[in-house]
């Protein structure tokens, strides 16, 4: 396994992405075991190499706190679950009193994120009065619904960097979506000329290997740059509230084999949550988010899960990354 994982290396620093049988086979090492050590620390080095040590902060403004109707069996905002009694909406000032402090603790991104029919007119415009208010190289982001190219267009216009969408793991099954309207919004990210950044989530213990891999290959074929995993949390009340969320070491080794299977295509690779074994096994993106979070029941004045700026900076740095602002597009 040891020279099979070092030509993966090699290939990933070549460029090279795996084949989807390379990717399976990486994923098919024990999570925790010498093999999968040997392979966190090649997923350390790629990450080292293509990253260039650069480690970014991913701040999420979660802007609506409301019943979606797209019910998606782990989130928290699908209304048939009952959970979310009181709709809320961050005010404008408190959208701008968050990203002031992202901003100025080293945010790479801030990301506007929605529930799936919050109207896109409306967020995009947030973004002339976040640029005129506060300054910084961050990049915006929206993570909202489906995109047609127009719409893409526009928010390309508006000032958008990036979107953050995914076909997530089940998808038509676990959510009632149409696979391929995600694939077709994922897509039209890329030709807008934004940056698609879409992670294999929401990753559960009964998610196999073949499924994390055709995730992470919808994503690359759609021109993700930046990947990754997200774990599935168990909020309760939604159908997935009583399964196990995936361990650590789970979530590091996914992340390891996710970094060294796309080559330097794919440059960063996020982990949510981030812990410091998925950050020492290739992860250089790692999440603060606040407001309306989809993985919790109770809307969050504050960052989540006590994941604060000087967190996010000591837990990069403890990985050996220079926390970075983006590239440019
Ligand atoms: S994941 Fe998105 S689309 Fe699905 S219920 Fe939650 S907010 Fe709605």
């Amino acid at each position: 396994m040891k020279g099979f994982i070092e030509e993966c290396l090699r290939k990933c620093l070549a460029g090279e992405r795996l084949s989807r049988n390379e990717i399976i086979r990486l994923l098919d090492v024990e999570p925790g075991g010498v093999d999968d050590r040997f392979l966190r620390e090649a997923a350390r080095e790629a990450s080292q190499k293509i990253a260039g040590g650069k480690g970014y902060i991913w701040c999420a403004v979660g802007m609506d706190y409301a019943p979606c109707s797209m019910n998606c069996k782990f989130c928290s905002f699908g209304e048939k679950w009952g959970i979310v009694r009181e709709p809320r909406h961050f005010e404008p000032e408190q959208v701008f009193a968050h990203v002031r402090t992202y901003a100025e603790n080293g945010a790479a991104y801030i990301v506007l994120r929605t529930t799936e029919f919050y109207d896109l007119d409306r967020l995009l415009g947030f973004i002339p009065e976040i640029r005129a208010k506060i300054p910084g190289g961050y990049a915006i982001v929206l993570n909202t619904g489906e995109l047609d190219a127009a719409a893409a267009a526009k928010a390309k216009a508006a000032g958008v960097y990036g979107v953050y969408h995914a076909l997530r793991l089940r998808e038509g099954t676990d959510t009632p979506f149409n696979p391929a309207e995600r694939i077709a919004t994922m897509k039209n990210v890329s030709a807008s000329g934004m940056t698609l950044v879409s992670l294999v989530e929401p990753l559960g213990c009964e998610h196999t290997d073949e499924e994390i891999a055709d995730s992470f290959l919808n994503a690359a074929a759609c021109g993700a740059k930046i990947c990754g995993a997200m774990a599935r949390f168990p909020v309760e009340g939604t159908p997935f509230g009583s399964s196990p969320m995936i361990s650590g070491p789970h979530l590091a080794h996914v992340v390891a084999a996710l970094r060294l299977s796309g080559g330097s295509a794919v440059r960063d690779i996020c982990v949510h949550k981030a812990t410091h074994e998925a950050l020492e096994s290739g992860a250089n993106v790692m999440v603060v988010e606040s407001g309306a979070i989809p993985r919790d029941s109770d809307f969050s004045e504050k960052d989540w899960a006590g994941v604060d700026m000087a967190r996010a900076r000591e837990m990069l740095a403890a990985a050996g990354y220079e926390i970075s602002l983006p590239p440019a597009l």
